[in-house]
């Protein structure tokens, strides 16, 4: 047998146990009693461990070495290179990391979100400062582990977004600013607030459960290789691509949650599907770094997905034109009266607010800045974790024009930096960035896909994107994919392009003469 063979075997072993993960997780997330939470943590543990020693193993390095001369003239991007090339990084990472340090940083992050959310339901940050500065400080000997070339903060956020960089993100973060603030002014001077009471009616889950199930199929939403649950924090998770979970939350009096928030997930689910099924059980459907069953080449690839289908088509106009009809089928009471165009205004409207995960398309992206801007500062010593709510707080006041009433409200809002996340928040700006060069160039490379998405045939859509993204799982950087299928690096153009003709389209601005 050849290195290669020997190695993909290897690899399949670690891609099972990266599935079994997956499903406690899900489990854990949607069935598991809560008495089963701390024998779960030890399974979890007991397998991330596994996984990490075989990663760090000398017999996978030894099939490594061997593969490199096995492959020599392959091409440097095909299947097999890249494949031992993703092994090769894993493996230098875990036989660095002492397992100790997992050890340690698994059992803080355990420790750190129960004080978190003791500390955001007592409205008291000073409870989870402790544990946050020792996040933070694994966090700084992590990326010293990982490397990094100018700023710490590159190791981890390269950790989810391979090829990201503090600078990068400065430079695109700031030209978004600089689209966003005059366009958020403009909206909110405008004195327009679209009446959006009738979606605080009273909707009927089962209902909410059926229209949205049938636009997530319609999208291409595979339930033979797909379910859907409930739980408390919608996600998608994949045990390979044959087995592809989603979740979303309802609320019976908040019709845009469950619907928006299924949109999403479904989204990740067909990238998910979407994958090759030669390259299952494979190190291109799996992210050794994180120890992470996933197809989805990084974080940002991955939202800019969920973003794509749940705001450029399930927020359009094309697309309320096409569905209304049905949803008021579902809800004929709740909905009667209320036109299609009022309908679109109403989940389209744009009001700063304190919550990240309830922000509208456009202050969604300050929240995300905010957040990366106050991780560098903690990540390179120049902001220290007690002065952060009060640097949050300017921040807020800065971009949003509101002051959290309390740090519940504000600092402590999210559980990323609980659970060792740090480096992650960009990723969702950089996903929504992503989506729009995406789309644009599915538009641009077929004529008549607008007319399809109005008839309501996503079929051409995702056939685009799984040909240019969804297939490859994670052969190709998020830069590659986006320079073979669009021809261009990673640029905020289309995105603010996207938002200026939508916005002022909405709110009936007049289009700037800049
Ligand atoms: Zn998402």
């Amino acid at each position: 047998m050849s290195a290669y063979d020997e190695l993909s075997l290897e690899l399949s072993d670690v891609s099972d146990v990266l599935n079994a993960l997956n499903l406690l997780n899900w489990d854990a997330r949607t069935q598991m009693p809560s008495g089963g939470a701390g024998s779960r943590g030890q399974q979890i543990a007991t397998l991330s461990a596994i996984a990490q020693q075989r990663l760090a193993s000398d017999r996978l390095l030894t099939l490594l070495d061997g593969c490199e001369t096995e492959l020599e003239g392959l091409p440097e991007n095909g299947v097999e290179r890249r494949s031992v090339a993703a092994a090769r990084q894993a493996s230098a990472f875990y036989r660095r990391l002492s397992p100790s340090l997992t050890r340690e940083f698994a059992a803080l992050k355990t420790v750190a979100q129960g004080r978190w959310a003791e500390a955001r339901a007592a409205n008291d940050f000073a409870l989870f400062a402790p544990d946050l500065e020792r996040v933070v400080a694994f966090s700084r000997e992590l990326a010293e582990t990982i490397g990094y070339a100018d700023h710490p903060y590159d190791a981890m956020v390269g950790l989810y977004e391979p090829g990201m960089t503090a600078q990068r993100l400065e430079g695109l973060f700031a030209e978004l600013r600089q689209g966003l603030l005059p366009l958020l002014r403009r909206i909110t001077d405008s004195g327009v607030t679209p009446a959006d009471d009738f979606l605080h009616l009273e909707y009927p889950v089962d209902s909410q459960r059926a229209f949205a199930l049938e636009v997530a199929q319609a999208f291409g939403y595979d339930l033979t290789r797909g379910r859907l649950d409930a739980s408390l924090h919608p996600f998608e998770i994949s045990l390979t691509r044959d087995d592809v979970r989603i979740t979303t939350r309802y609320d019976q009096h908040f019709l845009s949650q469950a619907l928006f928030g299924l949109l999403h997930e479904t989204g990740h689910a067909l990238y998910e599907q979407g994958v090759d099924p030669s390259l299952a059980r494979g190190a291109l459907t799996s992210d050794l770094m994180n120890l992470y069953a996933v197809a989805g080449t990084s974080f940002g690839a991955h939202e800019s997905q969920s973003r794509l289908w749940e705001n450029l088509i399930g927020r359009s106009q094309p697309f309320w034109a096409h569905w209304y009809g049905r949803l008021q089928a579902h809800f004929p009471s709740q909905l009667e009266g209320v036109s299609v165009g009022a309908f679109h205004r109403a989940v389209n409207r744009v009001a700063p607010s304190l919550i990240r995960v309830e922000a509208d398309e456009i202050t969604y992206n300050l929240h995300i800045m905010l957040r990366t801007e106050l991780e560098l500062g903690l990540m390179d010593g120049s902001l220290l974790v007690r002065d952060l709510p009060e640097a949050w707080n300017a921040k807020m006041q800065d971009y949003l024009g509101i002051t959290p009433p309390s740090d519940s409200l504000g600092v402590l809002q999210d559980i990323h930096w609980s659970s060792g996340y740090i480096g992650s928040f960009p990723t969702y700006t950089l996903g929504n960035i992503m989506s729009c060069q995406f789309f644009e160039a599915a538009r641009q490379q077929q004529p008549d896909l607008e007319l399809r998405l109005a008839s309501g045939d996503y079929a051409p859509l995702r056939g685009w994107l799984t040909q240019n993204i969804y297939r490859h799982g994670r052969r190709f950087t998020p830069d590659e994919l986006l320079r073979r299928s669009t021809g261009r690096p990673l640029e905020v153009r289309p995105y603010l392009e996207y938002l200026e003709q939508k916005f002022i389209a909405l709110y009936g601005l007049e289009r700037s003469s800049a």
